[in-house]
């Protein structure tokens, strides 16, 4: 029963998408190897300027990683033993795992099931005297709901870290209309490749209002280093490439163009998935319930998502599953007491997630040789079962 349109659909397409600024960006490859400034310098403080700008924020600091974007962060405001912070339940481990690493406690939130961001009911409940940070994550490129989250913080006094990770981009809806990362305390940005801005390497940056937080942040970036060689602080090697810097700089003009066409590629995909009958009983497209999604995901909820993944990665299509293990469930977490139950929309989401092949070169055939193959998948199902 396999169909003739069975093309290969890779996860990504890294290549094609330098093919598109390929001339820009070997331009600017070439010009930080000769200028010797490998490391920090003229390159990205440029690239810092322009992100700020981007996201609409007073300070960007670009950093080794978006691991090490959440680590500056607590770090900044002093986060360690003793001290509670809440992440979500489903989100990635760089998330909760930066918390523990300095030595605090992440507290698990579940989530709302059509959002999959933080269910701000719950972690209004989970708010002690020992929280001193909230950590919600713009999953998959679609904001969290910040304005109670701030309500909440603001009458504890405790900050708000946004990792925004998988949504530079993504817009708060009317009236705010403020951009992912720029709202709380601090911002969380991640470039790794795969992530809508990407570089040829690791690379993150920390979003702050804040000129005295911008300040401590650069010297953690540097060991927490006030004149060379004097330590006020213990910081760490957080510092970004120029090289980096330089391609994101490029990539950063292309940006809003690129999130466009991963926005029509999802709005395909959900065009042909009702088409094909298969919503909602069977799959459920992802909805865009807060302000502009930027589609880092496209994450369907499916029936038999384990069997279906297998059938879709046997016919060359790389589905996703972000993410099989919510974090009460990791082994690393069992201290924390962690048991099945306790986080039942994380739990759910869990065992029916599956992201589709989205990016901008994602072609029509491909897009239609998915739903294609999805179709196919439920079809074989109910003859089987029947
Ligand atoms: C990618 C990601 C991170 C970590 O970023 P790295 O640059 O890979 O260290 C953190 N949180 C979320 C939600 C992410 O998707």
């Amino acid at each position: 029963m396999s169909t003739p349109d069975a093309i290969p659909v890779p996860p990504l397409n890294l290549v094609a998408s330098f093919e598109q600024v390929r001339d820009e960006i070997l331009a600017e490859m070439q010009e930080v190897a000769a200028s010797g400034h490998y490391v920090l310098g003229p390159k990205v403080a440029a690239f810092e300027k322009a992100l700020a700008e981007y996201c609409g924020v007073k300070h960007a600091l670009g950093l080794s990683s978006g691991t090490d974007a959440l680590l500056v962060a607590m770090m900044a405001l002093g986060i360690g033993r003793d001290d509670e912070v809440i992440v979500p339940a489903f989100t990635f481990f760089a998330t909760a795992g930066c918390v523990a690493r300095l030595g605090a406690r992440p507290v698990f939130c579940d989530i709302d099931p059509k959002t999959f961001n933080i269910d701000v009911k719950q972690l209004e409940e989970l708010i002690t005297l020992r929280t001193k940070a909230v950590i919600p994550v713009h999953l998959y490129g679609q904001m969290a709901d910040l304005r109670p989250i701030f309500q909440a913080v603001n009458r504890h006094g405790i900050a708000l870290i946004e990792d925004a990770a998988q949504a530079i981009g993504a817009v708060e809806p009317e009236p705010h209309r403020g951009k992912a990362g720029a709202l709380g305390t601090f911002g969380c940005l991640s470039f790794y490749p795969t992530k809508n801005l990407g570089a040829m390497g690791e690379a993150g940056a920390l979003l702050t209002n804040s000129d005295k937080l911008h300040d401590l942040a650069t010297k953690l970036r540097l060991h927490g280093e006030t004149s060379r060689y004097h330590h006020a602080r213990i910081g760490g090697n957080f510092k970004i490439d120029a090289l980096q810097a330089a391609i994101l700089s490029v990539k950063l003009r292309h940006l809003d163009g690129w999130i466009e066409q991963r926005r029509a590629r999802a709005a395909g995909y959900t065009e042909r998935i009702t088409a094909a009958g298969l919503a909602p009983d069977l799959v459920q497209p992802p909805a865009e319930l807060h302000g502009r999604h930027v589609y880092h995901q496209y994450v369907i909820r499916a029936q038999r998502r384990d069997e279906l993944a297998e059938f879709l990665r046997g016919r060359g299509i790389g589905a996703g599953v972000y993410y099989p293990v919510p974090l009460h469930m990791q082994e690393c977490f069992a201290y924390l007491g962690g048991r099945e139950g306790d986080f039942p929309h994380s739990e759910r989401a869990a065992r029916e997630v599956l992201g589709l092949p989205i990016y901008p070169e994602l072609t029509d055939p491909q897009q239609g040789a998915v739903v294609a193959a999805l179709a196919t998948f439920y079809a074989r199902r109910r003859a089987t079962n029947a």
